[in-house]
């Protein structure tokens, strides 16, 4: 029962039209976006939404996203646009960007996770863009069974959804590979809930000084603010551990680390910046940029070849950096090892 509908080679507007009605039609469609795939649905239709959580079985305090196509349709979800929200849509939309703003009566609560704040971006994609055109302001959180890794292609979410939701999109690899990095406007000063393909230093190249919630770099619950923040994430089947320092010592110690697991009969995956001996290696590229794109698909990757532990190579938390370190931790479980 689920359509996939084939975008590889470009949009295609006669099937946009079919997957807007799916939307109208309260149903789940899949699509992809310039950070990860979403799981949509019209994001006014309370039953609608209920259903993404179902599919999902994700927590019903973890609020959902709302994508917008233009920004008028901001007035109709944001209940006050402060000048910092007006100025960062200005410059950054569409784009890997999230304001949280007040919400308006008519966004319904399942949406918002119970909260009286709402969470919006306008991506950068075509076919997203064309999708809520067709449709709605659709809300979509990323297109992955809760606490897996977000999917980054159209195979992922076909693993995880095919025969549990109407319809998936199918329109190539994401260009950016992580969520988008989500800013609280709603309160005094511009906060940082979560970092992802925006640079927070791009940010306040804007409006001045974001405060960075605690969470963002660390272990974190119980958590009114950072609402997803709390939750199992990004977690492959296999145990991560991270390694973090500086280069040369990260080398020698995942050297050392796959020995050590591999003496014990475990079979290892090393993910990394540079070749590994190991059972499985997954090479992420050189750029922080790269290895943002390739993260989520590494990891699962390396859980599909059936290894018992995945070695991560951590990098520098500056630019994207700083959301490629924070998924990796939490994928680990926090299990950090500092050299
Ligand atoms: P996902 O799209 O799966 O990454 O999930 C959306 C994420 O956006 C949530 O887990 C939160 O971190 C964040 N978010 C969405 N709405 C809000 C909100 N109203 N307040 C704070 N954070 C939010
Ligand atoms: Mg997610």
């Amino acid at each position: 029962m689920t359509v996939v509908i084939n975008m590889r080679e470009g949009l295609d507007e006669r099937k946009i039209k079919v997957a807007g009605r799916f939307i109208l039609e309260g149903k789940l469609v899949a699509f992809p976006t310039e950070t990860v795939y979403g799981l949509g649905a019209d994001a006014l239709n309370e039953k609608a939404v209920r259903r993404i959580f179902e599919a999902k079985g994700r927590p019903a305090d973890n609020p959902l996203i709302v994508h917008i196509a233009d920004f008028n349709d901001l007035k109709k979800l944001a209940r006050e646009i402060p000048r910092e929200a007006k100025l960062l849509a200005d410059r950054f939309w569409p784009g890997p960007l999230t304001l949280v703003l007040p919400k308006k009566e008519e966004v319904p609560l399942v949406t918002t996770g119970g909260l009286d704040t709402v969470a919006v971006r306008m991506p950068a994609h075509e076919i997203a863009l064309a999708l809520i055109r067709a449709s709605k302001p659709v809300a979509a959180p990323s297109a992955n069974i809760s606490g897996k890794p977000s999917p980054t292609l159209a195979e992922h979410v076909i693993d995880d959804f095919y025969g549990r939701i109407e319809a998936i999109v199918a329109g190539g690899e994401t260009r950016i590979g992580v969520e988008s990095t989500v800013i609280d406007l709603s309160s005094e000063r511009p906060t940082l809930l979560r970092p992802g393909g925006l640079p927070v230093e791009e940010i306040e190249k804007v409006i001045g000084p974001v405060e960075i919630h605690p969470a963002v770099k660390g272990k974190a619950v119980d958590l009114a603010k950072a609402p997803g923040m709390k939750y199992k994430h990004y977690s492959p089947n296999a145990q991560v551990l991270v390694v973090e320092g500086p280069k040369e010592r990260v080398r020698e110690k995942i050297k050392e680390l796959v020995e050590e697991y591999r003496s014990k009969s475990y079979r290892v995956g090393v993910m990394a910046t540079e070749e590994f001996e190991a059972d499985e290696f997954f090479y992420l590229g050189k750029t922080v940029e790269d290895v943002a794109k390739n993260l989520f698909k590494a990891l699962r990757e390396l859980d599909r070849q059936g290894v018992d532990v995945i070695i991560a190579e951590g990098v520098e938390e500056r630019g994207l950096g700083l959301a490629v370190m924070n998924r990796l931790r939490k994928a680990s479980g926090y299990q950090i090892i500092r050299v």
